[in-house]
């Protein structure tokens, strides 16, 4: 699917990021440099295409989790990362990473994974002017409901500065979200955020168990809530924000096409959406071409995004000081007209 041209207003729009993951994000010049650094052959991985479904995705990821090895690799991934990011001028993001991948798999100790993201963290802000949070995921299909590694890492003197929520990620279907809801509690106790992701390869009522049960702050994806006009009013009623993936969502056939994709629905329920990537490294997308493909196909206005970064600043969780600094840029890029169709932020 090839990237929508953005106007010169959207490339300018400085910009917030609530959903990539760091181990998805390795695009082809950081897989070879990965790839020659330890000698191995480079996975062969698709990249913006469409993959045949979830687990096809899923069977890649992990060919690509091939070259992320030790700490240092963890260094390299974030600064290649905030150097994405600054291009499409995001100026804050929460990046998932996902633990159990480096420490159950011993890609490194907990302390060296915690120090390798602090190192990457103040790169990316010195060098790339990109402030990092971040968020650590439950890799569902991998991590045993009851084995609460990630809660532990996130509740242990191990836990990595600056983590602000616990994620759920991996296979919907056969892995309940309800399984993980002692690990979410026990998250949610220690100050964490609860963004699990749902209804993105199953239906609306992964969507509301996020929300009920999992007591979900945002829900990554979310999108088939439009299967269920119940699901969508919960989602208003409680101010769940969806973090909406719409070039991930084509390529994994979560949507037949752009056009088709369920974005502007959830705009007409009146439901409040981020624009993310997901998988910037499978995908081949970047925030800025999100926005481009929401203007394009959806009717989104340069108003409505400048108020959807807006909305974003609101429900992420950075402090305060960095949501005022947020706002301040946001108020100095905003556009000439007025919102010309209701927006949902
Ligand atoms: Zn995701």
């Amino acid at each position: 699917m090839p990237p929508a041209d953005a106007s010169p207003y959207l490339a300018g729009l400085p910009k917030l990021e609530l959903h990539v993951h760091l181990e998805g994000s390795l695009r082809p010049a950081t897989r070879a440099r990965l790839a020659e650094r330890h000698g191995i052959e480079l996975p062969t991985v698709g990249q913006g295409v469409a993959f045949r479904d979830f687990d096809g995705f899923i069977a890649a990821f992990i060919a690509g989790m091939r070259l992320l090895r030790d700490e240092s690799d963890l260094v390299t991934a974030v600064e290649a990362l905030a150097a994405d990011l600054a291009a499409s001028q995001v100026r804050y993001a929460e990046v998932t990473t996902t633990a159990w991948a480096w420490l159950h798999e011993k890609r490194c100790h907990p302390h060296a994974y915690r120090d390798a993201l602090a190192e990457g963290r103040r790169l990316a802000a010195v060098d790339h002017g990109v402030e990092l949070r971040w968020v650590i995921d439950i890799p569902r299909g991998f991590e045993a409901p009851d084995a609460q590694l990630t809660v532990g890492l996130l509740d242990s003197p191990q836990c990595p500065e600056a983590v602000v929520g616990i994620g759920l990620g991996g296979p919907e279907i056969g892995y309940p979200a309800s399984w993980y809801r002692d690990s979410f509690e026990r998250a949610r106790a220690a100050g964490f955020a609860a963004l699990p992701h749902g209804g993105e390869t199953a239906g609306a009522a992964y969507v509301r168990e996020c929300v009920d049960v999992l007591r979900a702050d945002r829900v990554g994806h979310g999108v088939m809530a439009v299967e269920d006009p119940a699901v969508l009013a919960l989602l208003v009623e409680r101010g769940v924000t969806l973090e909406v993936c719409p070039t991930s969502n084509v390529l994994l056939g979560v949507a037949a096409d752009i056009e088709s994709h369920p974005l502007g629905r959830l705009r007409d329920a009146g439901v409040a959406v981020t624009l993310a990537t997901d998988d910037p490294g499978y995908f081949d997308n970047t925030v800025t071409g999100e926005l481009a493909l929401a203007q394009r196909h959806h009717g989104f206005s340069d108003a409505d995004l400048h108020a959807m970064q807006l909305h974003a600043v609101a429900v992420c969780l950075a402090d305060d000081a960095t949501k005022a600094r947020l706002r301040r840029e946001l108020a100095e890029h905003a556009p000439q007209t007025g919102p010309t169709n209701a927006a949902p932020a």
